[in-house]
């Protein structure tokens, strides 16, 4: 079973309009998700894109090791998918710890 979100926000320019990449100021951002779930195991998982709307330039996620697990985030092996293990909300619980990092530009100042 395969589930992608409706896409949401302006819609994407023409190619003949797209920026050069390289110079693109990567303003306006379209992110694609498909859930999928998998029947033989009952897990599910998200799998993520994020592309800048102005050159169609893919993102990366940083940080998170490439694979595939059902136990934790990874990402597709250049970078550009995120496949996040997702479950039913069922009974609300918080997590214990949350941690909260500065980027490393504003830790310089
Ligand atoms: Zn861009």
């Amino acid at each position: 079973m395969r589930a992608e979100e409706p896409m949401r926000g302006t819609p994407d320019p023409e190619p003949t309009d797209r920026q050069d990449p390289a110079t693109c100021p990567h303003q306006g951002f379209r992110a694609d998700v498909a859930v999928n779930c998998l029947q033989d195991t009952g897990k599910f998982i998200a799998d993520i894109r994020i592309r800048c709307v102005q050159c169609d330039e893919a993102f990366r996620f940083l940080g998170v090791p490439a694979g595939l697990r059902f136990d934790a985030p990874s990402v597709s092996i250049d970078e550009v998918e995120l496949h996040a293990p997702i479950e039913p909300e069922g009974m609300k619980k918080l997590q214990t710890r949350a941690l909260f990092q500065a980027p490393e530009q504003l830790k310089a100042n």
